[in-house]
């Protein structure tokens, strides 16, 4: 898409794809300065400065996609060279200097320099966030904010330090994201992208540093690129201003999306409860009086200038039929594929996903956090449970830490001093292996502990791909049993066998470990829909009591030994199943302590007290399991 035809478009969602946005600022000189160095030159000779230039040397998906194989061919030696530069810019500062005395060896960092998690470098950002102390105390880039990791699925919060240049970094392997994903899907520059977007007001530190969220910092540090009403800060007027401009536009959209699973069933909802007064603000030309927001006003005024009356009727005609089932599908008829992150905790959603889809490819396109963005799904159509990430090498400098048992959640505990003796690198990952990532990035991260569970499941060209298995720190425990997070969900995907031929799905879920009881016992609290319509449905007991059991009997051989025991250390699991809406209570409610709607993620094992007294104001039944786990099986 050329930069004469972008400004004649409406005003919209984020329009096309973002390396075209990129694109459409090409300057001619770049252009011929790349004909001059050639890709190859780019790649090896500078890499801070080629994150810069890369991003606008992509004029098409041929060029992205040379660029991609070029990097993921050379993924040990680029990782080399970026840990070289890390160290070189970064060797003055106050924490590398704590260990490395002002060199910038890289077998010195690697025989120096502690493995870290959050709670070990807090010290230092606190520093920087609270007192104002320089950025050189960590990074000789300069800190322009903080990113506040969601949190929630660990249960605490994170800001971690971020750059202009790293801005730079992430606009980058979002442009080969989007290469990868024109390579898959044509057509997608004929159209438009409805991409749901909400941000919250911005905090400054006492240290005064602005402090959002990754998406926002995205969203907010380039404007210019998307839609005014993006910027509302209210999220009932954005969201509805939002779907209201989609709506309009129905036929020029060719794929919708937000950044995880959980936030896009969140917007059906909003759509089932709003979609009436939609149709009637389109039938009569007028947006409802409640929208004051004056972006927002401004930029639906553009699009709904006049009575659109068949419009109208055609929404009614798909928003009333008794099933949503292809709702996505049928309001966007041209929608090629649906955009979100739909692996790690985010696979229990899958099957809601997919009712309202349509058959509709559902992309996980990116593997990326508040820290860094690490990979991206080379092959975006493929299952939702098959998604594997390729690293992207240029990124920040990965390692490993092999985790043997990753079903013990104790497995990443360690603090030895010979942790850093079983740390890998990149290039020497092995396939079927499961390690935890550990990142130093530019920004004044070294050899920080994400936290992520990732499986090695092969390699593109020389570069590992992994499949993200769990977060490493969410575990259900009432003796010495330790449930993942993992765990958990297969248990609750087997038990949900029960209901599914039943039309029920699960629209979420999570849990906590009541210890009030004695012997204390899983409660796990479920929202259930049925396909047909969304009345909360009739719950047969003997049914759900099987549910319970079918859980408790996946679960593993410790819990099933601890209930078994003459006198039972874990009481019967409990399932308690919540009335319709429940779980965007419940993100409400985390959306109000601070953490972003777009990151949000459902805690899958809730230690808040206020949160479980939300779910628990809301069951409309409990159901014990009756049997008790065969140990043999
Ligand atoms: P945040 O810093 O709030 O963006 O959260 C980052 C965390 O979200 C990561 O460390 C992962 O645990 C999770 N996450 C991000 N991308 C993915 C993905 N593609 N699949 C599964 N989990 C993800």
């Amino acid at each position: 898409m050329n930069r004469d035809r972008r400004k004649q478009l409406p005003v919209s969602l984020i329009i096309g794809q973002p390396w075209q946005l990129h694109c459409s600022l090409v300057p001619a000189s770049l252009s011929s300065s790349r004909q001059k160095l050639g890709l190859k030159g780019f790649i090896f000779c500078k890499i801070l400065r080629w994150y810069h230039s890369a991003i606008k040397i992509f004029p098409d998906t041929e060029a992205g996609s040379r660029i991609l194989e070029d990097i993921t061919s050379n993924a040990g030696h680029i990782q080399e060279q970026v840990l070289e530069e890390i160290l070189t810019k970064n060797a003055s500062t106050d924490y590398l200097k704590g260990f490395l005395n002002g060199h910038s060896d890289k077998g010195l960092f690697k025989n120096k320099v502690p493995v870290v998690d959050y709670e070990d470098i807090k010290i230092y950002i606190d520093r920087i966030a609270l007192d104002g102390e320089p950025s050189r105390i960590l990074t000789n880039e300069s800190i322009t904010e903080l990113l506040k990791s969601s949190g929630t699925s660990g249960g605490k919060q994170k800001w971690i330090p971020k750059t202009a240049e790293e801005g730079e970094r992430r606009a980058f392997i979002c442009c080969l994201r989007d290469t990868v994903l024109n390579r898959y899907l044509q057509g997608l520059s004929d159209g438009k992208a409805l991409l749901f977007v909400l941000i919250n007001p911005d905090i400054h530190t006492p240290g005064g540093l602005v402090l959002r969220t990754a998406s926002e910092s995205e969203i907010k540090n380039r404007k210019d690129r998307y839609p005014q009403f993006i910027l509302c800060e209210d999220t009932n007027q954005s969201l509805y201003s939002q779907l209201l401009c989609g709506l309009v536009q129905r036929d020029a959209i060719v794929s919708v999306g937000t950044f995880f699973a959980s936030g896009l069933l969140r917007i059906i909802k909003f759509f089932e409860e709003h979609w009436q007064e939609m149709s009637s603000n389109i039938r009569t030309g007028q947006i409802s009086a409640w929208i004051t927001d004056p972006n927002c006003k401004r930029a639906v005024s553009l699009i709904l200038s006049k009575q659109m009356p068949d419009l109208a009727d055609s929404i009614d005609l798909v928003c009333q039929e008794k099933s949503w089932e292809g709702i996505i599908k049928k309001i966007w008829p041209r929608t090629k594929y649906v955009l979100a992150t739909i692996t790690g905790s985010m696979a229990q959603y899958i099957p809601a996903l997919e009712f309202y889809t349509g058959g509709l490819p559902v992309v996980s396109s990116l593997y990326g956090s508040s820290e860094a963005f690490f990979g991206i799904n080379m092959k975006p159509l493929c299952s939702p449970y098959d998604v594997s990430y390729t690293f992207i090498p240029n990124m920040a400098y990965y390692e490993f830490l092999p985790i043997d048992n990753h079903q013990d959640p104790n497995c990443t505990n360690r603090k030895d001093a010979h942790l850093k003796d079983h740390i890998v690198d990149l290039a020497n990952v092995k396939i079927g292996q499961h390690y935890e990532l550990l990142v130093t990035t530019f920004t004044g991260l070294y050899r920080y502990r994400m936290e992520d569970i990732l499986l090695v499941t092969g390699f593109h060209n020389s570069t590992p791909q992994f499949k993200f298995v769990q977060r490493t720190n969410v575990v259900l425990s009432i003796h010495t049993d330790k449930t993942t997070e993992q765990d958990l969900q297969k248990a609750v995907a087997i038990a949900m066998q029960i209901l599914q031929p039943l039309g029920f799905f699960l629209l979420d879920y999570s849990s906590y470990a009541d210890t009030s009881s004695i012997p204390g016992h899983y409660v796990l609290f479920w929202e259930l829909q049925l396909r047909p319509n969304d009345d909360t449905p009739e719950l047969d007991q003997v049914k759900m009591e099987k549910c319970c059991s079918l859980v408790e009997q996946s679960l593993d051989q410790k819990y099933k030994w601890l209930r078994n025991q003459s006198i039972s250390a874990i009481g019967p699991l409990e399932i308690r199943v919540v009335k319709q809406g429940t779980f965007n209570v419940l993100m409400d409610f985390y959306v109000s302590q601070g953490t972003s709607l777009n990151q949000y993620k459902t805690p899958k094992n809730i230690k808040s007290e206020k949160a479980i007294v939300i779910l628990d104001s809301r069951v409309v039944g409990k159901f014990y399991s009756r049997e008790v786990p065969n140990q043999d099986s």
